[in-house]
């Protein structure tokens, strides 16, 4: 699609599949990858909370007969938690990870991200060294098969009432070196960074060239610009830094619910109803930030 002014930008710009669907049937995949398309974006991003009844061999044919690429993300549960200091609890979360890569290689999809080393939920505690090295020692041996699979980690930063362990930039990025795995880089996600940062702009430039991975938010997770994030400090850092990859926009509201992931992310009440405006609006939004910050 042209851009009325200027040319496309040069970064991946994704819409997350919350924004279309639910769940992910035949024919809701089949929505999800037909809407992408119209709105204009060139990356899809499918949560894999639920494991269970994706057509992975059919959501990548969708998918190269689009020509549009594909993230897959996932948060871990209580019950399956890697940063867990409880070894049977964090053997079970590394068990989801490894089915979760299993899943993204077959979708033919090159980055897993989210939070993938721990529960996405409130903790009652804060993180142990124990629960840490667990993190770190799951996510090297993760990583190492990822490499194979020519798949990259990214590791988001969340607030503190989705995740104990890591709530800044800074602590993913000494996290990251812990691991010391070059395809484990830093996902970053503006409606976590309201919370948790200072600024929108030092994170970014700590993180520099390990910055993979950018999910767009709101403050209230509903329409860009209606919330009061400074993207214009953001979007400037972005091309501080030179940042070419991927920005994904990321939005939820009741109209479409995925039981389990909806109700982890707190999503209890309507900021849009109507996902395609939602999309499109937020494609030109970040289309504009990007040729502005690149002026
Ligand atoms: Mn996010």
């Amino acid at each position: 699609m042209a851009e009325a002014n200027g040319a496309r930008p040069a970064n991946p710009l994704g819409v997350h599949a919350l924004v279309w669907t639910g769940d992910w049937t035949p024919e809701s995949a089949r929505r999800a990858v037909e809407s992408t398309v119209a709105a204009g974006y060139d990356l899809l991003e499918l949560s894999l909370h639920d494991l269970t009844g994706i057509d992975t061999a059919g959501t990548r044919r969708l998918l190269a007969e689009a020509g549009i690429g594909l993230s897959c993300s996932r948060g871990l549960s209580f019950e399956a938690d890697l940063s867990s200091p409880d070894p049977e609890v964090s053997t079970r979360g590394q068990a989801l990870l490894e089915e979760s890569l299993r899943v993204c290689a077959e979708l033919g999809a090159d980055r897993l991200c989210g939070a993938l080393y721990g529960a996405l939920g409130k903790y009652a505690a804060p993180a142990t060294e124990r629960g840490r090295e667990h993190v770190v020692r799951g996510l090297a041996d993760l990583a190492s098969r990822a490499a194979e699979l020519g798949i990259t980690l990214g590791l988001e930063v969340v607030n503190r009432y989705e995740s104990n362990l890591v709530n800044t930039a800074a602590e993913a990025l000494r996290l990251i070196e812990d691991i010391g795995a070059s395809n484990v880089d830093l996902h970053l996600d503006t409606y976590h960074m309201n919370i948790e940062e200072r600024d929108f702009v030092s994170p970014v430039l700590r993180a520099d060239d390990r910055l993979g991975y950018v999910h767009i938010g709101e403050n209230h997770r509903g329409y860009l610009g209606s919330g009061h994030i400074d993207f214009g400090a953001f979007f400037h850092a972005l091309a501080e830094i030179g940042y070419a990859g991927p920005i994904t926009f990321e939005s939820f509201s009741t109209a479409v619910v995925s039981p389990g992931l909806s109700s982890d992310l707190a999503v209890w009440r309507d900021l849009w109803d109507d996902g395609f405006d939602l999309a499109a609006h937020a494609r030109r939004f970040i289309a504009d930030q990007l040729a502005a910050a690149h002026r």
